[in-house]
């Protein structure tokens, strides 16, 4: 029940101005945003990448409202990019974009996000990796879906998201599997009305074990968005079924979530990203995870309590 009040306050301005202002905020944040420069997070990729594990890079941030913002996000993820080319890390790390970040959602948005993204994934294919489009509410996916068709004509290793929790999401997987692309599968982590999706846990497990079978018996790269351990255990069996080796799909969470479980799979052979979320634009990312986990929020309003 607690979801849907915290993802409706995740678009409050006022919120927003208070949680950032309240003490003990930052000690909870932290634990799934491990940084605000690119020089807090370098340190972290050269230890997770030393311990078997791969990253995709967020630099967060969302629904922006001037092109400045949209220029600044594009050049954050271009000094990132610079930054991990002497480390020759290659696709063990990767980039994870918001195109709302970018641009789309301003007079021109589609045309914009895509000026802005296209830079990012070229220099990123320079160092040898790639780019994923993050998915975000539904009203934005007919264009971020357009975006990765015209970034995959030059660049068909970029990635895109796909979300359990959407009726249209069975569809968008089959085309995605047919036409070989690399997609991560999640649950769906917005506010989304019951006429577009899919309300009850039960029913969104379920819709996810039907795409994810899709997405491992077609051409594609699959890749597991998720922490659910009975999604993980029928992953490997569909893989399994579908003939797939262990280099032929991957397993992604999120920094700071399940992290023993990160090593556990890394350590069974398993490819496994874990996707880090850093910069100083950290509410709405910080509000999902709580969001996501009631224990979360009961966790933040004691340590609010104890600072304050
Ligand atoms: C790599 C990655 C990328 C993602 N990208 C997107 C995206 O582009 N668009 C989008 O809409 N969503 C995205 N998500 C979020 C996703 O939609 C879900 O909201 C999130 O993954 C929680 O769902 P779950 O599959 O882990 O299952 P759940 O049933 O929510 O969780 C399973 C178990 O995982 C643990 N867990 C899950 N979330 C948390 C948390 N916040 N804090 C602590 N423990 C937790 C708990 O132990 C829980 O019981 C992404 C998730 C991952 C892992």
């Amino acid at each position: 029940m607690l979801g849907p009040v915290i993802l409706a306050a995740s678009r409050s301005d006022r919120m927003r101005r208070l949680m950032t202002a309240a003490p003990g905020t930052k000690q909870v944040v932290d634990r799934f945003i491990p940084g605000e420069r690119v020089d807090d997070v370098v340190p972290i990729i050269e230890d997770l990448t030393g311990r078997g594990l791969e990253l995709t890079m967020d630099v967060v941030g969302e629904d922006i409202t001037t092109r400045e913002q949209a220029y600044a996000a594009r050049d954050a993820y271009l000094e990132l990019i610079d930054r991990l080319k002497p480390l020759e890390l290659g696709e063990r790390v990767e980039m994870s974009v918001k195109l709302s970040m970018f641009g789309q959602a301003l007079e021109g948005g589609h045309e914009l996000a895509l000026a802005n993204v296209r830079p990012v994934v070229e220099a990123a294919a320079e160092i040898g990796t790639t780019v994923t489009l993050d998915a975000e509410d539904h009203t934005t996916l007919d264009s971020m879906f357009a975006i990765h068709d015209e970034l995959r004509k030059d660049f068909p290793q970029t990635g895109c998201v796909i979300q359990a929790y959407l009726f249209r999401t069975e569809a968008d997987a089959r085309r995605l599997a047919a036409n070989g692309s690399r997609v991560r599968l999640v649950k769906g982590a917005y506010k989304e009305p019951a006429e577009v999706a899919y309300q009850q846990k039960h029913e969104i497990d379920k819709a996810y074990v039907r795409v994810l079978r899709t997405l491992m018996e077609g051409e594609g790269y699959p890749m597991i968005g998720s922490h659910d351990p009975r999604l993980i255990s029928i992953a490997q069996e569909l893989a399994r079924r579908a003939g797939r080796k262990l280099n032929e799909y991957e397993f992604q969470m999120l920094y700071g979530i399940r992290s023993e479980e990160h090593l556990r799979l890394a350590a069974e052979g398993h490819r496994m990203r874990v996707y880090t979320a850093y910069g100083t634009d950290w509410y709405g990312y910080f509000m999902r995870r709580l969001a996501e986990k009631p224990a979360n929020l009961r966790f933040f309003l004691r340590s609010m309590v104890t600072k304050g």
